[in-house]
């Protein structure tokens, strides 16, 4: 996991794996009493754990939705339940099964930029221009799948 923005606010991290890290403090077991102590201004966690948490936290800065490399990406109905119950911005991440960071979303929100070596790139799109965001890693963009859905709606 990595903050997408500088100076990284208060972030739960509800998922196991990771390490507390400056204001980044990880509850292995989920949201509790702890963790709402801590109020965070951010949460990064699984999407079922976000979506059970919808209506109950209020949030300042961002949520990171935690995907595994098998998973589809986000779509705009789980991005939209997401931006209803929370009013930050969504911020996707591909997480290998060791917790090594595969791919994250910038604040440009115009594709995941691949962040490890690990990331198995397999018929996903891939662009290597310039992002708004400085960046120059290549990213997933998902153009593919709204081509896809395109192409499905004829
Ligand atoms: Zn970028």
């Amino acid at each position: 996991m990595i903050y997408p923005i500088r100076p990284v606010p208060r972030c739960a991290v509800l998922a196991d794996g990771f390490r507390s890290l400056g204001p980044v403090r990880v509850f292995p077991s989920g949201w509790n009493e702890e963790a709402a102590k801590f109020d965070p201004q951010a949460i990064a966690a699984p999407l079922p754990r976000l979506e059970t948490l919808a209506g109950a936290v209020t949030l300042t800065h961002a949520v990171i939705v935690f995907r595994r490399q098998w998973e589809p990406r986000l779509d705009a109905a789980q991005r939209d339940r997401l931006w209803r119950a929370f009013r930050v911005p969504v911020f996707e991440q591909i997480i290998a099964e060791d917790c090594t960071l595969l791919a994250a979303e910038c604040e440009a929100h115009d594709g995941l930029h691949i962040e490890s070596a690990k990331f198995a790139a397999g018929d996903h799109e891939i662009d290597r221009s310039a992002c708004a965001c400085g960046k120059t890693t290549p990213r997933l963009t998902g153009r593919e799948a709204i081509r896809r859905a395109a192409a499905y709606a004829r």
